[in-house]
Formats: C-alpha cells, sequence, structure tokens
C-alpha cells in the first residue's frame, strides 16, 4: 500500500510527508474519519512510507523493507485489530496474531473494507469482537523490544473504539514513548474513545472520499462499462466499502440474470420464456442495454478463458468464474463468438427502439439455436 493508492486524503498525506521530512511526525496519531474513507489503508501507506530506505515523495516500492510492508510482513510493523475467540483457545488468549493469515488476506484483496466487513470474515456468530488485555499488555512489550531492522517501531491499532478499559495500560507508552516508536490509532467515534487516550493523540481528521474521487477509483477497478457508476457513487455517498458491495452486487444481479436466460434458452419452453421475456421488456432502455453489455463482457472474459485456460487472468468474481468453468462443458469458442454477436446487434436494435418484448423472445430462441448448435435456417430481420 503506497500514498498513490489511496483515494483522496492528499491534504493530510501532504501533512505527514512534511512532518517525516522535518523529523516532526508524533508518537501518538489517532486517524479520525466516518466509515468507508480508506483510514486503514491510509496508516498502512504511512507505515509504509516511514519504513522505506529510499522514500521519496511516495514509499519506493521497491526497496527491501517495501518488500515486506507490501506482503504485511515487515517485523517492526504490528497490527492490532478486533477479533473473537479463536476455535480451541480461550477468548482471553487471543489475539490479533492468532488472526494474521486471515487479516493479511483480507488487506490484500479489499484494503478499504470497513471493520463489518472484517468482523463477518471472521465469525458468523453474534460473538462480540474486541481488542483485549492480552493484546494491549503484548503491545506493549513488542514496543519496549529493540526494532529488528529499521529505525522505526510502529504499532497500528485499528478501530480504538473497540479497545476494552484495559486500553490504560497503553497510556504509559503513549505519554512516555520509547525512541523512534510511533502509535498509530484508527477510529470512526472519537466519543467511543477514552479521554485519557484522546488527549495524548494528535488528531487527523480524514474526510470523507468525493464523488470526483470515487468515479476515479471505480474507474481503476476494471469493472465492465455496463455498471451504473453514477448510482453506485450516489448511492455509496462517499463510502468505498459500500461502493464496492454495490458494483458487487449490480454485477452479480446481471449474472444471475444472464444465466437464468441461458438456462430458459436451452429449455426453449414458451411457458418460461414469455414469463421471463415479459419482466426484461419491463426494465427501462437503459437497464435493457446494461444487461446486454454485461452479457457481452461476460462472454469476452469467457473467451479469453477458453484461449488460455487461465482463471485467474480474468475480470470476473468467483462465482462468475464458476458459471465459465460450469459453461465451457457445453459453449465453445464459436458458440461463445456467436452470442456475442447476438448481444451486440440487440443493443443495436433497442437503440432503434424495437419492442423489447419482441426483441427479447426472437433472441431467446436464437440463443438456444446457438446453444445447441442449430444452424439459423431463416434469419429474423428487423429493418
Ligand atoms: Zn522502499
Amino acid at each position: 500500500m503506497r500514498f498513490q493508492d489511496i483515494p483522496g486524503q492528499k491534504q493530510t498525506i501532504t501533512q505527514f510527508k512534511t512532518m517525516m521530512a522535518n523529523d516532526q511526525l508524533p508518537h501518538a496519531i489517532l486517524l479520525l474519519g466516518p466509515r468507508g474513507n480508506a483510514k486503514l489503508a491510509t496508516a498502512i501507506a504511512l507505515a509504509n512510507y516511514i519504513q522505506c530506505t529510499d522514500r521519496g515523495d511516495d514509499s519506493c516500492g521497491q526497496c527491501r523493507s517495501c518488500q515486506k510492508s507490501h506482503k504485511y510482513v515487515h517485523p517492526d510493523i504490528h497490527f492490532s485489530f478486533p477479533v473473537v475467540k479463536k476455535e480451541g483457545q480461550k477468548r482471553e488468549d487471543t489475539t490479533s496474531q492468532h488472526f494474521m493469515p486471515a487479516f493479511r488476506e483480507f488487506i490484500s484483496e479489499q484494503p478499504f473494507d470497513e471493520i463489518q466487513s472484517w468482523i463477518k470474515k471472521i465469525t458468523n456468530t453474534t460473538s462480540i469482537a474486541n481488542i483485549n488485555t492480552k493484546e494491549c499488555n503484548e503491545i506493549v512489550k513488542k514496543l519496549g523490544m529493540q526494532s529488528f531492522e529499521g529505525d522505526y517501531k510502529i504499532q497500528i491499532i485499528w478501530m480504538a473504539e473497540y479497545l476494552a478499559k484495559d486500553s490504560n495500560r497503553l497510556l504509559k507508552l503513549i505519554e512516555e514513548p520509547t525512541d523512534k516508536t510511533i502509535l498509530i490509532l484508527i477510529a470512526e467515534k472519537q466519543e467511543q474513545i477514552l479521554a485519557t487516550i484522546l488527549s495524548r493523540c494528535q488528531i487527523f481528521t480524514l474526510s470523507k472520499v468525493n464523488d470526483e474521487e470515487m468515479e476515479r477509483y471505480l474507474d481503476q477497478l476494471n469493472l465492465p462499462a455496463s455498471l451504473n457508476r453514477k448510482e453506485i457513487i450516489q448511492l455509496a455517498n462517499g463510502d468505498i466499502d459500500k461502493a464496492n458491495s454495490l458494483a458487487f452486487k449490480q454485477q452479480s444481479d446481471r449474472s444471475s440474470l444472464l444465466l437464468n436466460w441461458m438456462r430458459i434458452a436451452w429449455r426453449s419452453h414458451p411457458d418460461d420464456v414469455f414469463p421471463f421475456v415479459n419482466d426484461l421488456a419491463r426494465s427501462t432502455k437503459d437497464e435493457q442495454i446494461a444487461f446486454l453489455e454485461y452479457g457481452i463482457h461476460f462472454f469476452r472474459e469467457f473467451l479469453v478463458y477458453v484461449y488460455t485456460k487461465d482463471l485467474h487472468a480474468l475480470r470476473l468474481s468467483e462465482a462468475e468464474k464458476n458459471t465459465a468453468l460450469k459453461m465451457i462443458k457445453t459453449i465453445d469458442e464459436e458458440k461463445a463468438q456467436k452470442i456475442s454477436e447476438m448481444l451486440t446487434e440487440s443493443i443495436h436494435l433497442i437503440n432503434r427502439n424495437i419492442s423489447g418484448k419482441i426483441l427479447f423472445s426472437a433472441k431467446s430462441f436464437q440463443l438456444s439455436r446457438i446453444m445447441k448448435g442449430i444452424e439459423e435456417k431463416e434469419s429474423i430481420t428487423y429493418k
């Protein structure tokens, strides 16, 4: 994670860089701000920047230190975060250390997600997550030791609201820090943090991600063109975590619609085809086009898979990849090409205002013929 990867927060990042250059970075930092504004990612980018041995305007991403910090295995960057009881472990003995592999996976995949997504990842029960006494004691112990590599020892505490009352154990550390020790706390709700801690930290307020930054963020996600970005930006209201799940939902809705269409076309029973077509025809013209564009995106990726057999290279979700895997048994390269052409032609026809009912009925039977490899005997034209 580097500063350049963070959507927004330019002002605070510049402040950090200036402080670092003048050797004025505070020992205890509190990053405060609303849900979904990349607070954790900013803390990680700052920690990596501090540890980088060849830092310029950003961490270099190349040095030995960056190589470790980018894999979240730097021995002088410590993470503490809320956890729940781990199986086979007493709750009071469970610390972040026990969840580190899951945490590394979480931040590598979704670095901008928020605490609720993390808790959902580690438990499906209602057990309450927190940062417990043992964790606080270990933080004090770790930071009391010599650093392993660089000058600095850095402790990131994600979601200081989850610190139990024992967070007072950290007070001494904050008041009389050992040299080159930096504590970065992250929180959403200032009022839930002990006043004693609050008064000893320098607070940096991170703003909400604005619409322009959100648009840039969505642009670099390689999402299909059919995604309704405007709607996502509006509904997410500056929350990156929410934008991610909205984008995922839009895509998975269209993906199940496409799969459903193919199943119905395969069976070709009028009792299934017509209700499906009627539903589709009731959606707006823009929605119909977005659905067809999604289909083109899916089959483009499907063809990449047919050629390369490399699932990882695909711009598809796990569920879509599973669909692709199943489909490859019945759809070959030639059929996939034909389906793509049929979808492209359908968009042109919708743009020429053909009725959705007529179009999707005819295309359902054409889709069926393509899937079954039946040659087109007559082509239907709409001129
Ligand atoms: Zn570096």
